[in-house]
């Protein structure tokens, strides 16, 4: 089995002084050090820390003003703020089992499913877990690494869901840095494509696998049916990142109905043109679930045509299924 690319976060060794002295500026400093390493791959060093423990420090040292996705809150999760997301710095989850559901090359993964989201679609399909917080079970990264460990020879990989994953960067970096390092599983972030520069840069060196959403193809409909702003860009620029990192890249798009060609049809074409390697996998199973009926050109089901549609635009970009 591929070794997980955390393994190599782990070997990178950098000297410094104990991490919760530094400044968050030397961390970074520390950080952008590793991450040169890291893709230099340079032969192993040594030093107190982990590559790894310093992202996790650092993770947790930027709760204090909140910078992990596109929404740029700067709020103190530490001191109990809340931003878009509604999270404050305890992890909340609405479950973590073993799920059959995902791609087939996923499955069956290990899935932890976070709660609160980056974005807020009209039509979320698990609206429920997602965004009553107040439902959901808080969890330490130990508990959760515990359970994963339980379930180590039953899975083919761990998956970071929702919600989405991205305000949980220093939950799921205390958890990778604490694997078995005999645990080969890859670590997949099953997101929205919303990570900050500081998320990405994070993120790399951790993850083996991105699994992101590719939902609208202009930012009218983006806003109009996820309340996110500048949408297109800043997807994009998230795609293309995961790209440069060298991760395996399996984007997911939703056929929702009447936005076959305002939608579908510009994503399939962008990812034709910018991700020729990516991996797609069509979303079919799109039903007006939440507040989808207060919208009503995508109040019903996608039609047998557009689903035939949009599997027709996929054959003749010769894009990759998953
Ligand atoms: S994760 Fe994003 S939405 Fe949540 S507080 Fe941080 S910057 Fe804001």
């Amino acid at each position: 089995m591929k070794r997980p690319v955390r393994e190599r976060a782990h070997a990178i060794r950098l000297s410094a002084p104990p991490l919760e002295s530094l400044s968050t500026t030397a961390l970074w400093d520390l950080h952008t050090q590793g991450l040169a390493q890291f893709r230099h791959q340079a032969p192993p060093t040594s030093g107190e820390h982990s590559w790894l423990s310093i992202k996790r420090a650092l993770a947790t040292r930027e709760l204090e003003h909140c910078n992990f996705c596109v929404h740029h809150c700067h709020i103190n999760r530490i001191a109990g703020e809340k931003g878009y997301c509604r999270l404050d710095a305890q992890a909340v989850i609405s479950g973590a089992y073993v799920h059959h559901g995902e791609e087939a090359p996923l499955s069956p993964t290990f899935a932890i499913f976070f709660g609160g989201c980056t974005m807020h679609c009209v039509y979320c399909h698990n609206w429920r877990e997602t965004f009553a917080l107040e439902a959901g079970q808080a969890v330490t990264p130990q508990a959760l690494v515990t359970a994963i460990v339980q379930h180590r020879e039953s899975v083919r990989t761990l998956s970071l869901i929702g919600g989405t994953p991205e305000p949980h960067l220093h939950t799921l970096l205390t958890l990778a840095e604490q694997l078995p390092h005999d645990m080969y599983q890859p670590l997949v972030f099953n997101g929205n494509g919303t990570l900050s520069a500081q998320g990405l840069m994070l993120m790399e060196g951790v993850i083996d696998i991105y699994l992101p959403d590719y939902k609208h193809g202009n930012d009218r409909c983006a806003w109009r049916l996820t309340q996110i702003t500048q949408y297109t860009a800043s997807l994009q620029h998230n795609l293309l990142a995961y790209q440069a990192q060298g991760a395996r890249l399996i984007v997911r798009h939703l056929i929702v109905p009447a936005h076959l060609d305002c939608c579908t049809r510009p994503v399939l074409e962008w990812l034709a043109l910018h991700c020729p390697s990516a991996e797609i996998s069509l979303l079919e199973q799109y039903r007006p679930l939440y507040k989808a009926n207060t919208r009503p050109e995508i109040a019903r089901r996608p039609s047998a045509t557009e689903l035939t549609q949009a599997k027709q635009w996929l054959t003749e970009l010769a894009l990759k299924t998953v």
